[in-house]
């Protein structure tokens, strides 16, 4: 939580949320003499209670991905090397990464004896003798890219080329004492190692993608000395025996990606007793006049316990069940093999969806989604695993304060507690095997899909799907090192991805208070994202205190507006009421309509347009506190604010913002500028759409396929009449009550 005065909508993403343009530059100081960095270690065996022992094996994987395969044929991008830098740096802060510098590859830099970390020939092992089978799916893969990466040659590092920097800022120390601090004391290098290595691999992998080499360095496994090629780059300055970073001291970690791409360099900075105090600190950085950093928000931690997370969940009404009735005692489990987007893999919605699904197509057509992909892939390899047998912590209230302490400290924006009931299980796995439920206690996580981004976006344009990835990743890495270290404390736990998740996500985001039902329809929405996120769940059966549900007035807003269903372009969502579907009360979109749109569109890849339409996806400014407030408090006023949000062009498109290149992947496996027509809308605020004009079909449980990965062919007749045969929570109790179910 912290104060924005001022919008930064006038500022290019390329910039950052730090004014850097402010700064004064200077010239090359003499690198050579600069220090050097220290090498990095993730092992910690004195303290097992420790969350860097946790992050050991994630990091180990990332850094066998930091180098690949090159493109064999070059992508089409501009010629503009100011240009290139501007989009590599803005994939860099789509990406979190708090400053990004471009500069060469000083020869001082580069290292006589690479260094390489050592986990990963642990970790190459581990994976070998682990037979699960998840592990079986994946194996081939990994392996090929551990040894690609173990064998590959130093690549583009020669004391040439161009060197991107991305530096992660540390937030406040945790204290010890301090509610949930257990497992994160002395870890902040440990977290912005992981993070910076997170943007690193994929920005590296990016690059290799468009056709140029690239090689990711981090503080475990690096050909380069990070921090000289950060002062090379303008990020940061030496001062005395420190490199020092504006507004951040030496409270930072670094990982660069070297490649030979032409591209422009920023010039090095001015020290700092050069640097005029109005830039650096006065009204305007205290203000934030037109940037997202700002003396009063920099760090949302500053004041409050990571206990809390960044956002004042504690001022919201608790309520013991959630506000959409669940008849839990008939919720139908449904098989893996239901999910709309494996339905479309398998053919049961015909050959030219089965063609546009196939491998994943809707993922590789855009480059930077592909880009995410690989690292994605390889935490599914890191999800489950053994426990260690050690003496376990019981403490049901301190275990619950740990785990959203870590969670938030790590970068996860909102966690929540709460059981984990059977029928929050999927019946059957992608092989059609039953699951057992195996654990009984879930952890939640919500992850921003980052609003700036967002802005410039139509919703379902060509960086829509890398949104999505981007957040699903960020899950897959950080809910990974918190099943992890749950497995190090003793007790079973896993990670549940978008490659391989085994509950359904809704029921618990619900149950754990982390948002309510919305109009969108699977779509929980938060009170501070909006419905702007990507969720993932950890199941385990580590004892832990419960959050409850919560009631922000969303159901009665809801009703009142239906700005998503105006604006999905595939008019899949209801502009009706809410209707029992499976056991869960749900304004039930069309998701066959909904998934065939996301899948096929020519003009973009994927799509989240009702997440960027919605009333409740805000900048977070202070001047929005009295609508997020006024929603929450006075029901009546539902209405007038949804109107008043369309008057505003709030959902509107805003160019400055947008910085992807709209690249498709062609035949030879190049990426070229796209020659469909943009998906580039705006509000259609004329559209008067009717509940009475719209045909959707549902599939409930009855109408599921069989668990098994060959065809079923979707019947949507019988599916509109499903629709048809739903009835309103009210006239369901009836039913039961009258001994009709
Ligand atoms: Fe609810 Fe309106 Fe947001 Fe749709 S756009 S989820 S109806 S608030």
């Amino acid at each position: 939580m912290g104060i924005k005065f001022f919008s930064d909508k006038a500022r290019p993403v390329h910039l950052g949320p730090y004014p850097l343009e402010r700064l004064e530059r200077g010239a090359m100081p003499a690198l050579g003499d600069l220090p050097r960095d220290l090498p990095l270690s993730f092992a910690r065996p004195e303290r097992p209670e420790s969350i860097v022992n946790a992050m050991g094996e994630f990091q180990a994987m990332m850094d066998a991905l930091r180098d690949g395969l090159v493109n064999k044929v070059r992508s089409a991008v501009p010629q503009d090397s100011t240009e290139r830098s501007n989009h590599l740096k803005s994939f860099g802060y789509f990406n979190d990464v708090s400053m990004v510098g471009i500069g060469p590859v000083v020869p001082e830099a580069v290292l006589e004896t690479p260094r390489r970390n050592p986990e990963i020939d642990r970790l190459a092992h581990a994976l070998k003798t682990r037979q699960t089978k998840t592990l079986a799916a994946g194996i081939d893969l990994i392996m090929a890219d551990l040894k690609e990466s173990m064998e590959a040659p130093p690549s583009s590092t020669n004391g040439q080329g161009t060197a991107l920097v991305f530096l992660i800022e540390h937030m406040r120390d945790p204290e010890r004492g301090e509610p949930g601090s257990d497992w994160i004391l002395d870890a902040q290098d440990h977290r912005a190692c992981l993070r910076a290595t997170e943007t690193a691999i994929v920005i590296a992998n990016y690059i290799r993608l468009l056709g140029w080499n690239a090689k990711a360095h981090t503080a475990t496994s690096t050909d380069v000395d990070l921090g000289r090629l950060g002062v090379a780059a303008g990020l940061l300055s030496a001062e005395g025996d420190a490199l020092v970073a504006p507004w951040l001291g030496t409270r930072y970690g670094l990982a660069v990606v070297t490649t030979d791409m032409d591209l422009a360099h920023d010039k090095p900075l001015a020290p700092m007793d050069k640097q005029p105090w109005f830039r650096t600190q006065g009204p305007a950085w205290w203000l934030g006049k037109g940037f997202a950093k700002s003396g009063l928000n920099q760090d949302p931690y500053r004041n409050r316990d990571y206990v809390k997370g960044a956002q004042p969940f504690e001022l919201l009404k608790r309520v013991p069940t959630p506000t959409t009735y669940i008849d839990e005692a008939r919720v139908a489990r449904v098989p893996k093999r239901a999910d709309m987007f494996a339905r479309a893999q398998f053919g049961d919605m015909g050959k030219t969806l089965q063609d546009a699904a196939k491998g994943g197509y809707y993922v590789r057509k855009a480059a930077p989604s592909m880009a995410q992909r690989r690292a994605l892939g390889a935490f599914v390899l890191l999800q489950d695993g053994e426990s260690a047998v050690v003496e376990k912590p019981t403490n049901s209230e301190r275990n619950a304060a740990n785990l959203k302490a870590a969670s938030h400290f790590l970068g996860v924006d909102a966690v929540g507690l709460s059981r984990c009931p059977e029928w929050a299980w999927y019946s059957h796995d992608a092989t059609g095997e039953p699951i057992i439920p195996s654990h009984d206690q879930a952890i939640s996580m919500i992850i921003d899909q980052g609003y700036e981004t967002m802005e410039g976006a139509s919703g379902d344009d060509w960086i829509s799907v890398a949104q999505s990835m981007r957040a699903y990743l960020r899950f897959s890495l950080l809910g990974g090192v918190i099943a992890q270290q749950i497995r190090n404390l003793g007790y079973k736990a896993k990670a549940h991805t978008v490659m391989d998740g085994e509950v359904l996500q809704p029921p618990l985001l619900l149950l754990s208070g982390l948002g309510e039902v919305s109009r969108i329809g699977e779509v929980i929405l938060n009170p501070y994202l909006g419905p702007r996120l990507k969720s993932g769940a950890v199941t385990t059966d580590m004892p832990m205190d419960h959050d409850q549900p919560i009631d922000f007035g969303l159901q009665n807003f809801c009703e009142s507006c239906n700005k998503c269903a105006r604006e999905c372009p595939s008019g899949a969502i209801t502009a009706g009421p809410k209707l029992m579907f499976n056991g869960y009360e749900i304004w039930k979109s069309d998701s066959q309509k909904c998934a065939t749109y996301r899948v096929t569109t020519p003009g973009g890849a994927m799509c989240g347009r009702c997440m960027k339409t919605c009333p409740w996806n805000l900048e977070g400014l202070f001047a929005e506190a009295p609508f997020r407030w006024a929603a929450m408090k006075f029901p009546r006023l539902a209405k007038p604010l949804a109107e008043l949000d369309d008057k505003v062009g709030n959902g509107g498109l805003n160019d400055v913002k947008k910085w992807w290149w709209d690249l498709e992947l062609e035949a030879d496996g190049a990426y070229r500028p796209t020659k469909e027509p943009l998906n580039r809308r705006d509000l259609q605020v004329d559209l008067d759409l009717k509940y009475a004009d719209q045909t959707l079909a549902v599939y409930p449980a009855p109408l599921a396929p069989h668990p098994w990965p060959y065809p079923f062919p979707m019947d949507r007749e019988a599916g509109i009449l499903a629709y048809e045969s739903m009835v309103s929570a009210e006239e369901y109790k009836a039913r039961i009550a009258d001994g009709d179910m």
